[in-house]
């Protein structure tokens, strides 16, 4: 017989092997597994309450908290979709996430309320606001009092069949509007089995939540952690100074996060060096982490460095960067450079590089092709746009959008967003190979490179450069950086220095708006 694989199962398994074991830190609060299953089991009686059935959506939105995810399987066990916002958009942007996805009860932190309150009017299809904490002036329920009415007894889970979807995601918006996609439970458990095998998750791991669970590798790492009983750790705020505060305080052994947050905090290491003794297993990053970092982390932090692809559309991990008998007889120099790309790809995900005529590149590490991914993690699709569902995934294969190169021991290495890719005089030319060797210069913080027209060469990459603390350098002094570090053809034509690169919730940098600046500035 077929057991659908239902992400519920992760919480029942940690709660009958490690009940009295802290699963959540969160606000000075500590919940063991059979506490939060017993708050699971009351939202879930509350939702059934409300009339929440199976298929209905259910929109967060909360910073990483116990209430967020005590969300997840509350929520899951009535059969609901959860639908986590990203807490840093503008009141329009809810009512159009909200009526779109027609979610019918809203959760709400307490201090996000004001985001929500001017435009309740306009939300066409949520019946019940709840926020979270007691307040007063909302006059909407307050979720504490409202989740003790209800009883902890085990809520009987509605029968799911493993395709059913289990997350509404809406992507980043790094390239336009953002785009509603379907997660499965067999997306989201089959992703997990593969990345707690990759990253060696096990019960005596403390996470720490950097990324914001409303993104997809927030959300994704809960039902890893969660399964192997390990304990997870939940900020309001993740500045180096919160961030390492709680690694001493939890010991913490697992770190996720987007590169730009890495890089404060190994500023923050520098400057300050905390001493104490570190327990920290592995720090994991995606999103083009620069090779300058995979060394500073491992050489001068002492810490593990694996980098992981993915995106939203595929639950999101697609490679990791860790094969031990590739990387255990390399130099430690060599060892820095292979994990500064993407990866292999994992269990359960085929990865493919095709160029422009859908065959295969050669596999030497320089031929250019888009990446596409079959996989367990790939999405049942974008929730009402059969369109940009018909144009992502063709033939059973995501057509990634992602530039890169595969070598002959399959290390991928993603090159550029097809979107961001630089063409020169008839070349290609990565962005992000250019912001690599910045990261390298001793004056620069972040870097970002986008195509600029140029009369000759079609387009040309110019740079915009945030300067490290008392560091100064020169635009020419930047070209000529590097002009000395790269083919000529490759270096940057200009720089912007500007304060700081505008970023997304979860860290990525945001190219979009730098065009927008270029532009603005050229009049
Ligand atoms: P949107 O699709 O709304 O424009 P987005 O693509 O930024 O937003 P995500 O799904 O969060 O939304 O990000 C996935 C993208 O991040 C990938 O397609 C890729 O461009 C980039 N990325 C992720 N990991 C890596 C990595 N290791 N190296 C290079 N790029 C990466
Ligand atoms: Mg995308």
């Amino acid at each position: 017989m077929n057991v659908p694989l239902i992400l519920s199962q992760f919480l029942d398994r940690a709660v009958r092997l490690y009940g009295e074991k802290e699963a959540i830190y969160g606000d000075n609060k500590v919940l063991t597994y059979n506490q939060l299953n017993k708050r699971v089991n009351q939202l879930s009686h509350g939702l059934k309450s409300l009339n929440v059935n199976k298929g209905d959506r259910i929109a967060y939105l909360a910073p990483n908290s116990i209430e967020m995810l005590e969300g997840f399987y509350g929520v899951l066990q009535v059969g609901g979709i959860m639908v986590p916002l990203n807490i840093r958009l503008k009141p329009a942007d809810y009512v159009f996430i909200l009526n779109h996805s027609e979610s019918k009860v809203l959760l709400v932190d307490q201090d996000l309320y004001q985001l929500i309150q001017p435009v309740k009017d306009q939300l066409t299809t949520v019946e019940k606001i709840i926020v979270h904490y007691k307040n007063d002036d909302t006059n909407e329920t307050g979720y504490d009092a409202w989740l003790s009415s209800f009883s902890a007894e085990k809520y009987e889970r509605e029968y799911l069949e493993e395709d059913d979807v289990c997350s509404l995601l809406y992507t980043s918006g790094t390239t336009g509007n953002p785009k509603g996609v379907m997660l499965t439970h067999r997306n989201n458990y089959l992703h997990a089995l593969s990345t707690m095998h990759h990253i060696r998750v096990n019960d005596q791991d403390t996470l720490i939540h950097v990324l914001p669970m409303f993104h997809v590798n927030g959300w994704g790492s809960p039902f890893y952690y969660t399964a192997n009983g390990a304990s997870q750790v939940c900020l309001r705020r993740t500045t180096p100074e919160a961030i390492f505060s709680a690694l001493e305080k939890y010991k913490a052994t697992v770190l996720h996060m987007a590169p730009t947050v890495l890089n404060t905090l190994m500023q923050y290491y520098e400057r300050y060096t905390p001493r104490f003794e570190h327990s920290i297993r592995i720090v994991i990053a995606g999103s083009a982490p620069p090779p300058a970092f995979v060394t500073r982390v491992e050489e001068e932090m002492g810490w593990e460095f694996i980098q992981v692809y993915g995106m939203t559309e595929s639950s999101p991990l697609s490679t990791v960067s860790t094969i031990r008998s590739h990387l255990d007889h390399l130099s430690a120099k060599e060892k820095y450079r292979m994990k500064a790309k993407a990866g292999y790809e994992m269990i359960g995900a085929e990865v493919r590089v095709l160029n422009e005529l859908g065959y295969e590149v050669e596999p030497n590490g320089k031929d250019i092709g888009e990446v596409v991914v079959r996989s367990n993690g790939v999405m049942k699709g974008y929730w009402k746009n059969d369109e940009a569902t018909a144009a992502a995934i063709l033939n059973g294969w995501l057509h990634t959008g992602d530039m890169g190169t595969v070598d002959h021991y399959g290390n991928i290495d993603i090159v550029d967003r097809k979107k961001d890719i630089i063409i020169s005089g008839g070349e290609n030319i990565s962005s992000i190979e250019i912001e690599g060797i910045l990261y390298e210069h001793p004056a620069v913080l972040e870097a970002a490179v986008i195509a600029v027209p140029h009369e000759k060469w079609g387009e040309t990459p110019h740079a915009f450069v945030v300067l490290r603390d008392k560091q100064s350098t020169t635009e020419e002094e930047l070209i000529s950086f590097t002009r000395e570090n790269m083919a000529h053809f490759k270096a940057i034509t200009g720089v912007t220095f500007i304060e700081e690169l505008p970023k997304t919730a979860s860290g990525k940098i945001q190219k979009i708006h730098l065009r927008n600046d270029y532009w603005e500035a050229k009049g």
